[in-house]
């Protein structure tokens, strides 16, 4: 057939609008991307036709590529996913998931007008900045508190603010790399303060720092190396130490204390991560951390510390432009008033609730799940497995858990598995290793493991009979 004959057999956009799938998705997803994505289509047909690819035309393919193409375009935005890793920390999956009573908190501040900036005793201009800042002052023990963008932006604020031009010495074995590109010495020269280290990777004495110490000097920084650590022969300085060396020459002493937690999480081996009050009582004058790490919140950087420096930085025209999203502010502060009761903080902050949850727990809820499973002839087992924390947090720290493995399968291999469960309306991620697919329920909320088992026995389902 004659590339024009082929051409004419092609729908229309109107005609490929009427077909009734094409028609659905137009209703839900709106007019405009269901057009473009038959239009896209279209020319990819006419191309191939033009170029002899296409020997002939047939419209079934034709109409499945238009809806694919719609399910590309929809999914390709910020949407929920479930979590089968087993990471609580997932950098890539959004960090922490928010309590239920955060995201109801958000929920009522932003579809209204709100008191953002705005005190309701005095009728007029409030301060942006007082919401947190009380409850963190509770928390922790802090004269003072202000928070901004993220961790990364905290510590430049602090940086640039109060160390502008002058040295600021480190530890060498602190200069670390956070991922995304965040590395100290980098974050240094942006905010114009010289970086001054001191010590040796796997040893920093107390007489480094202060041989660091020269007229130039602006402050003395700790930074917690979330996620690494130097083990073996080492030695590093606390924060108790260097508080009197600070004291002695007059220099701010700045913690970067990286996750920060505000409960102890020595219950389950975690024994590197002081809780932000802890840090503030061993004498830092400013601790900074993230909000959506162990906090359990919001995307944010906290500072806690002396009411001298964070006035500096409430007043620094760079605070205008980290500044916090009403959004933010109203997660950040119902989460932490759920601290205020450390019981509320464990069963309603999803990533403690899934920390403290017990290893049996999670044994048990994979072996229902398996069971489900194979009913419909499904192979898979539970198997004993490792869970870390993820996220820049305690690295080294390995929890004992429980993972359901599906091996391969004559329809499917692994990787076939993972593509076509992230293809789900809510996508699945699990992880692969030694040619098996794992889910590990840990970070799956029970109410999820319907959608993955409806999952499952679509793709896998009755294999004997396919
Ligand atoms: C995670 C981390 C950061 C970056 O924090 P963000 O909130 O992601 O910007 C910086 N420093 C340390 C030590 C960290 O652990």
């Amino acid at each position: 057939m004659d590339t024009n004959a082929l051409l004419r057999q092609l729908p229309s956009v109107d005609e490929a609008l009427k077909y009734a799938p094409l028609q659905k998705l137009s209703e839900i997803h709106g007019h405009r991307i269901v057009a473009d994505a038959i239009r896209d289509s279209l020319e990819a047909t006419r191309l191939a036709v033009l170029e002899e690819t296409l020997p002939f035309i047939e419209i079934n393919a034709i109409f499945a590529d238009m809806e694919i193409r719609v399910d590309e375009v929809v999914k390709a935005g910020l949407r929920p996913v479930i979590n089968a890793t087993g990471v609580v920390l997932h950098t890539n999956l959004g960090r922490s998931p928010l309590a239920e009573r955060a995201v109801q908190r958000v929920h009522d501040v932003i579809a209204n007008y709100n008191t953002l900036e705005y005190d309701l005793r005095l009728g007029g201009r409030g301060q942006r900045t007082k919401h947190l800042e009380t409850i963190l002052q509770k928390l922790t023990g802090a004269e003072a508190a202000i928070a901004v963008n993220n961790n990364a932006a905290a510590v430049l604020l602090i940086l640039q603010t109060l160390c502008q031009d002058k040295e600021v010495i480190v530890s060498r074995g602190e200069l670390i790399e956070i991922g995304g590109a965040f590395r100290i010495p980098d974050v240094m020269t942006a905010s114009g303060a010289t970086l001054k280290e001191v010590g040796t990777t796997n040893k920093t004495h107390l007489s480094d720092y202060a041989n660091g110490i020269n007229e130039n000097t602006g402050a003395i920084m700790k930074v917690h190396t979330s996620n690494y650590r130097i083990v073996g022969y080492t030695e590093a300085v606390e924060i108790d130490e260097l508080r009197q060396l600070a004291t002695q020459h007059r220099l701010p002493l700045f913690h970067n204390l990286g996750s920060g937690t505000f409960v102890d999480l020595a219950a389950f081996g975690v024994h590197d991560e002081p809780t932000v009050k802890q840090a503030v009582m061993s004498g830092a004058d400013l601790v900074s951390f993230s909000g959506d790490k162990l906090l359990g919140g919001a995307q944010a950087g906290i500072i806690v510390g002396k009411r001298e420096y964070i006035d500096q930085l409430k007043k620094a025209p760079l605070m205008r432009a980290l500044r916090l999203d009403k959004m933010t502010i109203a997660a950040l502060e119902e989460t932490l008033t759920l601290y205020l009761d450390e019981k509320s903080a464990w069963s309603e902050i999803p990533i403690l609730a899934m920390l403290a949850m017990p290893t049996e727990k999670i044994k048990e809820r994979s072996e229902r799940f398996v069971a489900k499973l194979r009913e419909a002839n499904i192979e898979a087992s539970v198997e004993a497995t490792k869970a870390v924390m993820g996220g820049g947090s305690t690295p080294t720290k390995v929890f004992d858990s429980y993972g359901i493995a599906i091996a391969a399968t004559k329809r499917m291999s692994p990787s076939q598995l993972a593509d076509a469960l992230r293809r789900l309306d809510r996508a699945v991620i699990g992880r692969i290793e030694n040619d098996t697919y794992y889910l590990d329920l840990r970070t799956v909320k029970e109410t999820e493991e319907a959608l993955i088992i409806a999952g499952l026995l679509e793709l896998l389902g009755d294999e004997e009979d396919a």
